[in-house]
């Protein structure tokens, strides 16, 4: 940040003076200050132009500038009124004065009235260098030293044996249903509450999916569906080639239970914990549970590379026919040689750079998620029409987003009428995923419920996400707290 004091002209000052000042501080405004240091007047390029233009004097003084009684504001100003009198005065800077009338910082229109994001990308310290190694010894290609440190580290990080950097987490999704031999006509069941990227490879390999309800405890993958669906595709011995369990908004699904089910029936697991990393269940990674899990490292999610993804798993055969398949499956032989169909799905050099900058500021991350939604919910929890996503006693989240449900027995207020009022504001929030087994392009597929409930279809009624990066500053997440109150309160 600027000192203020670079910021600051006297009327002694030439107008040269004020140009070279106005360029080396770049914030498009100067204060003129008085010799006990009270302001006098705000100074722009404008100004000094019209100034010039009269006088033509370089070496002229600012006190020439006519008087101009400057708008001010006094450091107890909330933001929300510095925001109104810019937008009353039409302004793009306000200086903000001391109790004896001295400039102490100036606000800057671009940065208050910047909305506040759902979930952006928050890069660490390291990631540069890492990305500068890549220049400097021109591993700009797919594949390199840091995509292998990745993995490694990556794997450490969770607890597996193995991983495989992918060009996103749908390609590692995509590539995990064709190791498990999944193809045309097989059945795949699948979380009904999810982002369609869980189900798209699905149908990459024109099989059908089934889709499995939430159970209310942890939002993700109810047991007690899975067994029903489980028990029926067993008696039109239609079992599925494999289950994909999704660990929603950074939360491990209650995979003990799942995973004996699906032992007991033969079906392998598939754990999309794209949105799940750094998270645990029973204190082991959240990730780690399925043959094969998948993080994802797209934009929005708790770490990023911009775009990524990682398979990882236990077994050697499987990490290396990812690795195969996902660099075109090209035969071992001194020429060009292929027996099968192969993908570009691996993750670049420069981009696995960032992963590695990134993962180690996981830990972080997971905290500062964790104290977000503390926060949220301390500061709104005595609003009685809010009920906040649970976490499980079997684990602990990530809380990659602050996820709420808005309990309609007692109010009437839709939750895309509350998600509009937040945009207005400047406020990104979102609606919790539509079910799976709601989409259009999965009409006819097969979906079973929790009980008689379908608790998916309550949750995407009632639910949606506020904004949770870990870039957010405290004033931002204090304005999300205070609009959302004025809302729901109004
Ligand atoms: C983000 C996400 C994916 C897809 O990951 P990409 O890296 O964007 O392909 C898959 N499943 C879930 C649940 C996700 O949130």
């Amino acid at each position: 940040m600027l000192a203020i004091k670079e910021l600051c002209v006297k009327k002694e000052d030439t107008v040269r003076t004020a140009l070279a000042r106005l360029d080396a501080t770049s914030q498009g405004i100067l204060l003129l200050i008085d010799e006990s240091g009270h302001l006098v007047r705000t100074v722009t390029d404008g100004d000094l132009r019209r100034l010039l233009l009269t006088n033509g004097d370089l070496e002229g003084s600012l006190d020439q500038l006519p008087e101009r009684h400057p708008v001010m504001i006094h450091d107890s100003t909330s933001n929300e009124e510095a925001l109104s009198v810019m937008r009353e005065n039409e302004i793009l800077h306000l200086p903000v004065v001391d109790k004896f009338g001295s400039p102490s910082r100036v606000l800057r229109l671009a940065d208050l009235d910047k909305p506040v994001l759902l979930s952006p990308p928050h890069m660490g310290d390291a990631e540069l260098k890492f990305i500068a190694e890549a220049f400097d010894t021109n591993w700009i290609a797919p594949l390199g030293p840091n995509v292998d440190a990745f993995e490694s580290e990556l794997a450490d990080f969770v607890g597996a044996k193995h991983a495989a950097a992918m060009s996103s987490g749908t390609a590692a999704i995509h590539l995990s249903l064709i190791l498990l031999g999944v193809a045309e006509g097989d059945f795949v069941f699948c979380s009904t509450l999810t982002f369609v990227a869980t189900v798209n490879p699905i149908l990459y390999q024109k099989a059908k999916p089934v889709f499995i309800d939430s159970e209310p405890d942890s939002w993700n993958m109810s047991p007690a569906a899975l067994e029903r669906a489980l028990l029926d595709a067993d008696a039109k011995g239609q079992l599925p080639k494999a289950v994909i369990v999704v660990n929603l908004y950074g939360q491990s699904a209650d995979m003990y239970p799942i995973k004996a089910l699906c032992d007991h029936f033969g079906v392998p697991i598939v754990e999309d914990a794209a949105e799940s990393l750094g998270a645990t269940y029973k204190g082991r990674a959240s990730g780690t549970f399925g043959r094969m899990g998948v993080y994802s490292f797209n934009g929005n999610k708790i770490i990023t590379t911009s775009g990524g993804g990682m398979l990882v798993t236990d077994e050697a055969e499987l990490v290396e026919r990812a690795r195969f398949l996902a660099t075109q499956a090209r035969d071992k032989a001194p020429y060009y040689s292929h027996s099968q169909v192969g993908f570009n799905y691996r993750m670049s050099n420069i981009l696995a750079g960032v992963g590695r900058g990134q993962l180690m500021v996981l830990n972080d991350r997971v905290a500062r998620r964790r104290r977000i939604f503390d926060r949220y919910k301390d500061e709104l929890g005595d609003i009685a029409m809010l009920d906040w996503m649970p976490e499980a006693t079997f684990g602990k989240s990530n809380r990659w987003l602050t996820c709420a449900t808005i309990n309609t027995d007692i109010c009437a207020l839709s939750v895309t009428k509350v998600l509009s009022d937040l945009a207005l504001q400047g406020i990104e929030a979102r609606h919790l995923w539509r079910p799976m087994h709601r989409q259009p392009i999965f009409k006819g597929s097969g979906y079973y419920t929790h009980d008689h409930r379908s608790i998916s279809d309550s949750l995407f009624e009632r639910g949606f996400c506020l904004p949770s990066g870990t870039s957010m500053s405290d004033e931002e997440q204090g304005k999300v707290i205070g609009v959302l109150r004025g809302l729901l309160l109004q």
